[in-house]
């Protein structure tokens, strides 16, 4: 359930409120908008008579919410986040965040490269993954720590924020300068991961499931709010299904989905989605045009002999090709 509460209503009359629904058992989140406070109601709401809360002076409008997601629901808190994560950088809002970078982080010389080369050609975060999500044990697993060490140099190099993967709760405290902690399409279900990492106050990068559903993708962004950490992002990276021409099928609607039902930042993969080079600059011109909020693109600065995903990986230079489209059209579907 969800209470607007009047412009003029004071501070006194809103805590006498506050202390009387939680004296009711309910779990009260406050959302302080530029126009309104909105009140969400977590709890057992059967007990609240609507009309009555209603009635009262202080109170606008009140509304029952079905949906089961209620920290990250629009209708809790209709303005966009903005998340600011580091250096100046802020995602969400009409703040349009590029992240470039390797599938992984192999070597000091190919990461300070690729860095330096995404900076260039106008990336906002540096990605580049050191704890990696393999199907096969026998592929390259990642540089673990020393990756984390490898894009902290990077990082310390270009000034960009970096954006690495989690996959174990373990492995936190190695993760101390990272800027945005991302949990992979496999791992997003990993509900005791997530409520750890609702602990945390570092920006998590939430990509959508393998074969995961829209709402699904929103209650594990709610585990993670829950825990009290509100700073969220969303990716859709692309979901299985029966099409074989394509790593994964690309499911643009999802943006504006999300963006209608959720107030937090959604950033589009065409990397991971697609699977092949080429593919990738078509489909992220898509996700500007669709608004998302950002993009999310492997880069790397030899592909073909890359240890991950070489295939769908873009030099450093078509990605600056590419940026310099996505700013055009950003420019067009401003409003
Ligand atoms: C990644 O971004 O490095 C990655 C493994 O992606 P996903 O979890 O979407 O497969
Ligand atoms: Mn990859």
């Amino acid at each position: 359930m969800i209470a607007v509460l009047k412009h003029n209503a004071t501070v006194e009359q809103r805590d006498h409120l506050i202390n009387w629904l939680q004296s009711q058992g309910l779990e009260v989140h406050i959302s302080e908008g530029e126009e309104y406070t909105v009140l969400g109601l977590v709890g057992d709401t059967s007990r609240i008579d609507g009309e009555l809360l209603e009635s009262l002076s202080i109170v606008q409008s009140v509304r029952r919410v079905s949906e089961p997601y209620k920290k990250v629901n629009r209708k809790f808190q209709p303005s966009d986040s903005v998340i600011e994560i580091g250096g100046g950088v802020k995602i969400g809002g009409g703040n349009f965040c590029m992240i470039a970078g390797p599938c992984s982080v192999e070597t000091h010389d190919q990461i300070i490269e690729v860095a330096e080369g995404v900076k260039a050609g106008g990336a906002d975060v540096l990605r580049g993954g050191a704890f990696k999500p393999r199907t096969s044990p026998y592929d390259f697993q990642g540089l673990k720590a020393e990756g984390l060490r490898l894009l902290s140099e990077a990082k310390k190099v270009t000034g960009l924020p970096i954006v690495t993967e989690i996959m174990n709760i373990e492995h936190l405290p190695l993760f101390e300068d990272v800027d945005i902690i991302q949990v992979g399409a496999r791992n997003v279900q990993n509900f005791e991961l997530l409520k750890e990492l609702g602990m945390t106050r570092k920006p998590i990068l939430l990509k959508r499931g393998i074969a995961g559903t829209i709402k699904e993708l929103l209650m594990s962004a709610e585990y993670v709010m829950a825990g009290g950490n509100e700073q969220v992002i969303l990716c859709e990276r692309g979901i299985r299904t029966y099409e074989t021409s394509t790593r994964n099928t690309l499911d643009l609607s999802a943006v504006p989905v999300l963006q209608e039902l959720t107030h937090l930042p959604v950033v589009v993969d065409p990397s991971h989605a697609t699977g092949h080079s080429g593919l990738v600059p078509p489909m992220a011109l898509a996700a500007a045009a669709a608004g998302a909020d950002g993009i999310m693109v492997e880069v790397h600065n030899d592909p073909i002999h890359a240890l991950c995903d070489g295939a769908q990986s873009l030099t450093p230079a078509q990605f600056a090709a590419m940026a310099e489209k996505v700013r055009k059209i950003r420019e067009v579907i401003k409003e």
